[in-house]
């Protein structure tokens, strides 16, 4: 890398540092984008807004939506988003990516442009033999900052009921060549009322197996479209249940000597959480109102309440923009920071999100039922 890029890139997270949930137009570019390569997927995960049966019927504004990007746009938005300074960015997919047949040529391109790439999987067997492509990822672990999955149970019954469609026996096998390869794993484990009692057996189930990562376990974004997605479900604070898991969960991960690094959820309620996505990144991702000649370059912050359930569905599109800062500072952009400066919800499904809760205009007036 250049001197100068290096300085420029000190120089915007200084900028970041200080102008985070503070201004609403930037001088630094976004921190993170990550790009949506294709919808395909084997699995209909029970919290998926894009492929849960529920959600089909359940007011999902993605459910189904279908597109493959080519692999020429790929290539100009990671070019796109280097020249402009965006440090970095990741391969996910409202679906698997290795469904994709250009994949391996999207991760050399980020390669090439960035000297590492991270991209998402839950490791399908049969796709994963199709392509060859654990040996393909192996070749390349150097390069590989990290890679993304889903893990919902220290057991096969658990796992499975929510991840359906996945298997737990060749998830485990994969992490293990990864993790033996020093490949760099980051899990995410979505904690509920329901579901938090796996925490301990999954820390447990890793380690007996060694397998090294960063399990990230997250709250639930609501998306209500059937029991496991329920705002009943959600992890609230004072939640007495769910912090005895998490406390085992800390003391169990201690005792890995990092060989499981944990990271804890916020819990709806917890009065210090504010909305910072429009800070912090922004993604690739199709949702229903867009033109869907146009899903492969559509803008929104990530997979939240206000694009899955309320109206937040295009922050713009990829093309219409000469750089990133131009992208970054657009007008709908900068008037979503000003409301949240401003104390207001950027969407009225807000009310439904940790970080939105307190928002004035969440919609949590308009809402009946749930227990805060
Ligand atoms: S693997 Fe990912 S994209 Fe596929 S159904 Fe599960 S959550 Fe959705
Ligand atoms: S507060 Fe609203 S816009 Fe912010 S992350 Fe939550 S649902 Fe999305």
């Amino acid at each position: 890398m250049s001197q100068n890029r290096q300085e420029l890139l000190t120089r915007d997270a200084e900028c970041y540092a200080g102008e985070r949930l503070r201004v609403a137009r930037l001088n630094y570019p976004p921190r993170w984008v990550t790009i949506g390569i294709s919808s395909m997927c084997t699995n209909h995960c029970t919290f998926c807004s894009y492929h849960s049966l529920d959600a089909r019927d359940g007011g999902s504004n993605v459910y189904g939506l279908k597109y493959v990007m080519p692999l020429v746009r790929f290539k100009s938005q990671v070019d796109f988003f280097h020249a402009g300074r965006v440090p970095h960015v990741h391969i996910c997919a409202p679906g698997e990516p290795f469904l994709h047949p250009d994949i391996m040529a999207m991760i050399d391109h980020v390669i090439a442009r960035y000297g590492k790439a991270s991209f998402q999987s839950t490791f399908n067997r049969v796709v994963m033999a199709r392509g060859d492509y654990l040996s393909k990822i192996l070749d390349r672990r150097v390069q590989i900052s990290y890679i993304v999955t889903d893990i919902q149970a220290g057991e096969a019954t658990g796992h499975e009921a929510i991840k359906r469609g996945s298997s737990f026996a060749d998830l485990l096998t994969t992490l293990q060549i990864l993790s033996d390869a020093g490949i760099r794993i980051i899990g995410n484990f979505i904690i509920t009322r329901e579901n938090h009692a796996n925490l301990p057996g999954l820390i447990n189930t890793l380690y007996k197996h060694g397998i090294r990562l960063r399990l990230n376990v997250e709250n639930l974004f609501p998306h209500m479209f059937n029991e496991f997605t329920a705002m009943e479900n959600v992890y609230h604070l004072g939640d007495r249940d769910i912090a005895a898991s998490l406390q085992e969960a800390r003391e169990l991960a201690k005792a890995t000597r990092e060989s499981i690094e944990l990271t804890l959820p916020t819990p709806f309620g917890d009065p210090v959480a504010r909305c910072s996505v429009f800070w912090d990144k922004i993604q690739i991702w199709p949702v229903k109102g867009v033109d869907p000649a146009r899903y492969d370059e559509n803008l929104v912050p990530h997979a939240c309440n206000a694009v899955v359930r309320g109206d937040m569905n295009s922050l713009g599109y990829v093309s219409d923009y000469p750089d990133v800062m131009a992208l970054w500072n657009n007008p709908k952009l900068v008037a979503l920071r000003t409301k949240i400066l401003a104390g207001e919800a950027p969407d009225r499904f807000c009310w439904s999100c940790p970080c939105g809760v307190a928002l004035k205009g969440s919609g949590l007036d308009k809402v009946s039922g749930p227990a805060f």
